[in-house]
């Protein structure tokens, strides 16, 4: 994949690039997770050999930590946009794939944590595609 993956956050405040690559990308359906997104999901990448640097607004980003566990979610302080994190003990760093504005030639590798999936999260391939809002 391109060595350098640039993305920012909503409001524009938030702007990185990642060089080196990804090892990995999970869509992890814990608990934690759909707390942080809203969603069914996080859609993140993880890497151990990459670099994270902040093209701008390292200031406005804020990470919080779940107590005594390792999960932990950054944001932009303005705009609420999920946006990359490192490790406190240098163990890689974790990139929501939807915050990427680069092109990225992975595809994820993995549903994770499906025990913990939502009740309504089921099949949902299978439900009606629309390109935009339905009519
Ligand atoms: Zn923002
Ligand atoms: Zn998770």
């Amino acid at each position: 994949m391109a060595a350098n993956t640039e993305g920012s956050c909503s409001c524009g405040a938030v702007r990185f690039r990642v060089t080196g690559p990804f090892e990995s990308f999970f869509l992890c359906h814990c608990r934690r997770c759909r707390k942080d997104t809203g969603s069914a999901h996080a859609a993140n990448l993880f890497s151990q050999a990459a670099e994270l640097h902040w093209l701008r607004g390292q200031d406005t980003v804020r990470t919080y930590r779940v107590p005594h566990t390792r999960h932990r979610k950054s944001f932009c302080t303005i705009c609420g946009s999920s946006v990359p994190n490192s490790a406190d003990d240098g163990a890689g760093i974790v990139v929501p794939a939807g915050c990427l504005d680069s092109a990225i030639d992975l595809l994820p590798d993995a549903h994770i944590f499906c025990a913990s999936r939502a009740e309504w999260d089921v099949r949902l391939e299978d439900i009606p595609h629309c390109a935009a809002l339905p009519g």
